[in-house]
């Protein structure tokens, strides 16, 4: 399988070529765990789990090294627990939790490394030590500062003026600073903060300078692929490329920076700040992870992706139309497959993932209407393969168009289709037609079929 990958950097689509492929290595930036992450926070999460899956399958599970940081220490995350009255370990610990699950839950695959900022403090600290011996960084007030003016590059991955930067970032004009562009690699903590010992007094280190010392420490420099949301080029990404590459006196970082587009709702960034979230811990508890993870497919990963109730609505149709071939097709036996050339074609052009779902589809129909039973075979095993590798229609089918409910709800559910079933046959409509109304109730949508009747819960959104 050929893979293409559009680098930020370079603003091309070329082959992707690993430095080593006996170890290919990834980094995508994480969440700052103080609050449940909104749904446009897991769009990096699915795409990149999406990308880890696609290297293992060409280079072998083994061969792929991802690591996927934790950010813990942080101005919001202090004040939740000041909040609170708690250390910030029971808010981190709270949030890591709740992550790791909704994460599972959109199928993602836990990453080789998840190292936490607090975790990372001696690394970070020696290597603010080595931009400073560099020239490349300068003490102040306590403070330590990456002098902007040092490195003739800055800008380079973002594409941006010095002028831009300054205005882009908003960058604070702060006494200790050489250069108003010039940001914290570390810094001294308010009263009651956490602190850690440093050469330039006690503090905590920046955000940025906590990515380039976890990759070093996880990954060694440079990494294969380095990715984030957009939002990440200007300034973290190239913040933290400045670091990478001053530290060490080095040529590259990251071979291929790739960045994901902007979930919106209501045609506005998803955020926080803007109060128009949708959590991911909330919907799957209403509606399957799959479909979630379908919905943030959807488009290709580099487009702004529009979050609406009808793209979820269109998801689970999706889902419905190639769990029923396969359900139609229980009895036909199969092999272990390989997904189609076509499938991973498209996958390996800059994971075009719209393209794969027609691929699954087209395969779909050959299941559904082909007469030919080995082609039927074929596609179903192709089918299933191409599923597993995107980590989609790996539920036994019949348990799909069942999901949700729980066991006592399916226990009362299937006596009132039998009961249903024997007034239907007595022709005692009033009966039948009460079941109905009561099922209904229940959120259950019967659907009778050739071999009696199946059932599934509604969607609530
Ligand atoms: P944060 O916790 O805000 O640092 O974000 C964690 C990750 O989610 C980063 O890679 C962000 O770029 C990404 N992200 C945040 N908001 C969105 C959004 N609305 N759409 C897509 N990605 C986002
Ligand atoms: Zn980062």
């Amino acid at each position: 399988m050929n893979l293409m990958l559009h680098d930020t950097l370079t603003g091309d689509k070329r082959p992707f070529v690993p430095i080593d492929p006996g170890r290919v290595t990834m980094y995508v930036c994480g969440p700052t765990v103080y609050n449940y992450a909104h749904i446009g926070n897991f769009r990096p999460v699915v795409v990149f789990d999406l990308l880890f899956r696609v290297l293992r399958h060409i280079y072998g599970a083994d061969a792929v090294v991802y690591a996927a940081n934790v950010t813990d220490v942080d101005d919001k995350i202090n004040a939740k627990a000041a909040q609170e009255g708690v250390p910030i370990s029971v808010i981190t610990g709270r949030y890591l939790d709740a992550y790791h699950a909704d994460s599972a839950a959109l199928g993602a695959l836990r990453p080789t490394f998840e190292p936490r900022a607090t975790e990372t403090i001696d690394a970070i600290v020696a290597m603010i030590g080595r931009l400073v011996g560099n020239n490349a960084a300068y003490a102040a007030e306590g403070h330590v500062l990456f002098d902007t003016q040092a490195y003739a590059d800055y800008g380079g991955l973002s594409g941006r003026s010095m002028d831009d930067m300054i205005a882009g970032a908003r960058v604070d004009v702060a006494p200790y600073k050489r250069h108003p562009a010039d940001f914290v690699l570390w810094k001294p903590s308010k009263p009651g903060e956490p602190e850690w010992p440093s050469p330039w007094g006690p503090g905590r280190p920046g955000w940025h300078i906590e990515c380039s010392a976890m990759i070093e420490q996880t990954l060694g420099l440079p990494i294969d692929i380095h990715g984030g949301g957009i939002d990440l080029v200007f300034p973290h990404h190239e913040n933290e490329r400045a670091q990478g590459l001053c530290a060490d006196h080095a040529t590259s970082y990251a071979n291929y920076w790739l960045h994901n587009g902007f979930l919106t709702f209501g045609e506005e960034k998803m955020s926080k700040s803007l109060g128009n979230v949708v959590l991911a811990h909330d919907l799957v508890k209403k509606v399957p992870g799959e479909v979630v993870r379908w919905a943030l497919l959807s488009g290709h990963y580099r487009q702004p992706l529009d979050w609406t109730g009808d793209l979820l609505a269109q998801a689970q149709r999706s889902l419905d139309r190639l769990y029923g071939a396969l359900r139609r097709a229980a009895d036909l036996e199969t092999g272990g497959g390989e997904p189609t050339a076509a499938f991973l074609e498209a996958l390996g052009d800059d994971l075009n993932t719209p393209r794969a779902f027609a691929e699954l589809f087209a395969l779909a129909k050959t299941l559904e209407t082909s007469t030919d039973a080995a082609e039927r075979a074929a596609a179903k095993s192709a089918l299933l393969a191409a599923g597993a590798l995107m980590g989609f229609l790996q539920v036994d089918p019949d348990a799909w168009f069942e999901g949700g409910a729980d066991e006592a709800l399916k226990a009362k559910v299937e006596g009132l289709l039998k009961t249903r079933f024997e007034a239907r046959k007595a022709k005692d409509w009033a009966t039948a037609d009460e079941i109905r109304d009561e099922l209904n109730a229940l959120n259950v949508v019967v659907m009778d079929g050739p071999d009696g009747a199946t059932w599934r819960l509604k969607e609530t959104t």
